[in-house]
């Protein structure tokens, strides 16, 4: 097959180097507006699965490599690699079916966080998306799916019970616990690295917690770490149904004045219960009213829904913005690590950037290892997205961001496949996952794409590569 007979045969578009908007199909849909110099030699924007099986067999047929395109939110760009073919799926985007009865759905991957919830929530029905609004969900289970509620929930990848994917052979198939177990394994957590392109995804619903509170607290920087011990200790002793978290952020208005000698930044911390009555929802965030610092302001278990928890996120993660991200896990006290990067936090350059710790609740953290690849599983999970506008300002905030992350790296138990720097400290990679489920990753790969048709983890990010 010759490019001709793929731009015949596809229902999309297909879209080579030189053509005049073959930029914006590469770059358009990114979020992170830190966009590499890096670029493929075709684009084929997928309509439909047969789309993707003759982009893959052209692939294969011309020696080219293959990217795939979700949602564009992971920060680093792998979807972005020197040659080959870039499968784009932004089309993907139905919701297949719901079974309220039974509490299943089956979605395509373009579904962002808020629009499951949006479709679920009025049903009475609830799923463990991510947090942002904007971000889809079809890297986020590729990832494990750090998401609401999850100690309760678990990760985004838990709650799979199927996917329909396209090989590397060019065919669709389903895969589950019993059906192509390997590839269902390897898709749950192996991020961009997984060897396949995934087409639908089964969901196991929840009830809607009928009862979602949340309570805020803020506090000067200097008490940050104070804190965060207090958290990182009384956190075993709280309720599994409250997702705890400690931010440095910039100040709300009515407390700028307050925080000015810390150039407006401030300790935040978010308790939010996922209950099913106000009383336990009350109780359970009780604890936090414990704290013995004195807030600067506080409000405690006010009402919220999936749409209220979207918007105060969204607020945090904006669009449009530059972005560098070093998501990690670990099983130190919040309030060291804290302490560790206290004298760098008022020098953050850019006031749109989000340090955040999310403390896991609960007497079972961390929870046990799950039968898939995802493999991180600790007591906090966190780090700084930092995040500017201008690109005059690229050095500056890369410069505090790398000195961030290394005073943090002596407390990492390793990184989250799709929230870290894969590309430039390929290291990350490995780190992601425990040294057996990497092993048996590596393992699934030299069989199931022999032939590396799938750019994998570290392909592609200099010289143009084939097969
Ligand atoms: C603002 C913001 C908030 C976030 N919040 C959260 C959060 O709360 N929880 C969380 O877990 N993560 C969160 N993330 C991280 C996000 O889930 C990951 O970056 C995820 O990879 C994004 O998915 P995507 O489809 O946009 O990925 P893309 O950037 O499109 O792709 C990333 C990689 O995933 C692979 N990929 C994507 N889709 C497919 C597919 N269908 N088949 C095969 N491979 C595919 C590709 O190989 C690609 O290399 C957040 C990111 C941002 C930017």
């Amino acid at each position: 097959m010759n490019i001709d007979s793929l731009k015949d045969t596809c229902k999309g578009t297909v879209i080579t180097a030189g053509d005049p908007n073959f930029l914006e199909a590469i770059r358009g849909n990114l979020w992170n507006r830190l966009i590499p110099d890096r670029a493929p030699e075709i684009v084929v924007k997928a309509a439909d699965e047969d789309d993707i099986i003759a982009a893959v067999r052209f692939a294969r047929a011309n020696k080219r490599k293959v990217a795939v395109r979700g949602g564009g939110h992971n920060w680093c760009q792998p979807t972005l690699r020197n040659g080959g073919l870039l499968i784009d799926i932004q089309a993907f985007t139905k919701v297949v079916s719901i079974d309220v009865e039974n509490r299943k759905a089956i979605i395509q991957p373009i579904i962002s966080n808020r629009d499951v919830q949006k479709t679920l929530n009025p049903l009475g029905l609830a799923f463990p998306t991510g947090h942002c609004p904007q971000v889809k969900a079809s890297g986020y289970f590729l990832s494990g799916g750090m998401a609401w509620n999850p100690m309760v929930w678990g990760s985004g990848a838990e709650s799979l019970e199927a996917i329909e994917l396209v090989t590397a052979q060019g065919q669709l198939i389903k895969a589950s616990e019993t059906e192509n177990p390997d590839y269902f394994w390897a898709a749950r957590g192996s991020g961009a690295g997984f060897f396949g392109i995934v087409t639908k995804y089964y969901l196991k619903l929840y009830p809607l917690p009928q009862a979602i509170h949340g309570s805020t607290y803020f506090y000067s920087l200097e008490d940050a770490p104070t804190v965060g011990t207090w958290l990182g200790e009384t956190a075993p002793k709280i309720s599994p149904s409250v997702e705890l978290s400690q931010f440095i952020v910039q100040a709300p208005p009515e407390l700028r004045e307050k925080t000015a000698a810390r150039k407006g930044w401030l300790c935040m911390v978010t308790g939010v219960a996922f209950e099913d009555t106000p009383e336990a929802a009350k109780a359970a965030l009780q604890p936090l009213e414990e704290i013995p610092i004195e807030p600067l302001s506080s409000s405690f278990a006010t009402p919220f829904n999936f749409e209220q928890l979207f918007d105060a996120s969204g607020a945090l993660w904006p669009e449009g913005v530059r972005s560098r991200v070093e998501a990690t896990f670990s099983n130190r006290n919040p309030g060291e690590m804290i302490q560790a990067i206290l004298p760098l936090l008022p020098k953050a350059p850019s006031p749109t950037t989000v340090f955040l710790f999310t403390i896991f609740c609960g007497p079972d953290v961390p929870a046990p290892q799950k039968d898939m690849a995802f493999s991180m599983h600790s007591r906090v999970y966190g780090g700084p997205w930092t995040m500017w506008r201008d690109a005059k300002d690229d050095q500056v905030n890369n410069d505090w961001h790398q000195e961030l992350i290394k005073t943090l790296r002596p407390y990492n138990l390793g990184y989250y496949i799709s929230e870290s720097n894969t590309i430039e400290r390929p290291a990350n990679v490995v780190e992601a996952f425990t040294p057996e489920k990497w092993q048996r990753l590596c393992d699934l790969r030299d069989k199931y794409d022999p032939d590396r048709v799938f750019f994998d983890y570290f392909d592609g990010f200099g010289r143009k590569q084939t097969i």
